[in-house]
C-alpha cells in the first residue's frame, strides 16, 4: 500500500453478521464500526474500499494482503496480534448467554449437556470449545445461530453481549441472563505488511476520540444504555 499517494484506497475487510457493528442494509455495509473507519479514513486522509467476507475468512486475508485492514468487532487476542497488528482498543466488551425466557439456563454451568450456537472462529467458538461437556453448533452468520436457538436446536447462543443484546431488542422471547463471561477489548486489524496504517489508524482514532465525533457514533448506535 502507497501511503505516500495523494489519498491511498485501503481495502477494508468487514464481517457483516455482527449488528449493530456491522450489517447489510438495502446491499450496503453500515454499522458502528463503518462509520468509525469512515470517521478515521476523513481524519487522516485515505480512501476506504469495503471487502465483506466470513468473519474466519479476515485474518488469512490480512496475512495474504487481499485486504489490509479489518473491521468486525475484533476481539485483540495474543494470538491474532502474533499475525496481525491491533490498534488501540476502541469498545470494551465480553461474552453473554442468551436464551429464551421460559429457560430454565441461568449460567454456564446449567449449559452441561446442551447445545449452545455461536459463530465460528470467534472468541465465543474459543471459549466453549475449552468447554467439554457442551455441544457447540457453530455458524459463519450469527442469524443461523440465533435460529437455531428459536427452533429449539439449541438451548443457548453465547456470542458478544452487545450483539446478543440488539437482536433481545427485536425478539422479546430471548434475554440474556449471568455476568459477562469475558471482558474483551475491540481493535481494529491492519496487515503486518503496513504498519505506517497502524500509525494513522491509531493517530485517526485519537482524534476522533477527541472531537467528540467518537461519542457521537456510540450514542447513535448504543444510546446511553450500553
Ligand atoms: N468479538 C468476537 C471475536 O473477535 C466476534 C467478532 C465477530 O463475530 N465479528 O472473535
Amino acid at each position: 500500500l502507497n501511503l505516500a499517494k495523494a489519498e491511498p484506497v485501503v481495502k477494508v475487510g468487514v464481517d457483516t453478521t455482527f449488528p449493530p457493528f456491522e450489517m447489510q442494509e438495502h446491499g450496503k455495509v453500515v454499522g458502528f464500526d463503518v462509520d468509525l473507519v469512515n470517521a478515521i479514513a476523513k481524519a487522516e486522509g485515505f480512501k476506504v474500499e469495503w471487502h465483506t467476507m466470513d468473519f474466519q475468512g479476515l485474518i488469512p486475508a490480512l496475512q495474504t494482503g487481499t485486504i489490509q485492514m479489518a473491521v468486525a468487532g475484533m476481539t485483540i487476542t495474543p494470538q491474532r496480534a502474533q499475525v496481525v497488528y491491533f490498534s488501540k482498543p476502541y469498545y470494551h466488551s465480553g461474552q453473554s448467554i442468551l436464551v429464551k425466557k421460559d429457560s430454565p439456563i441461568k449460567d454456564l454451568a446449567d449449559l452441561k449437556g446442551k447445545t449452545a450456537a455461536t459463530k465460528l472462529g470467534t472468541t465465543a467458538d474459543i471459549m466453549l470449545s475449552k468447554m467439554k461437556d457442551i455441544k457447540v453448533e457453530r455458524f459463519t452468520n450469527i442469524d443461523d445461530a440465533y435460529n437455531q436457538l428459536q427452533n429449539g436446536g439449541a438451548q443457548a447462543v453465547v456470542f458478544d453481549n452487545p450483539v446478543n443484546i440488539n437482536y433481545a431488542k427485536t425478539h422479546k422471547n430471548v434475554h440474556t441472563v449471568g455476568k459477562l463471561l469475558t471482558g474483551e477489548d475491540y481493535g481494529i486489524a491492519v496487515s503486518k505488511q503496513d504498519p505506517r496504517l497502524l500509525e494513522k489508524v491509531n493517530a485517526g482514532l485519537e482524534k476522533i476520540l477527541q472531537n467528540g465525533t467518537y461519542l457521537k457514533l456510540y450514542r447513535k448506535y448504543f444510546g446511553d444504555d450500553n
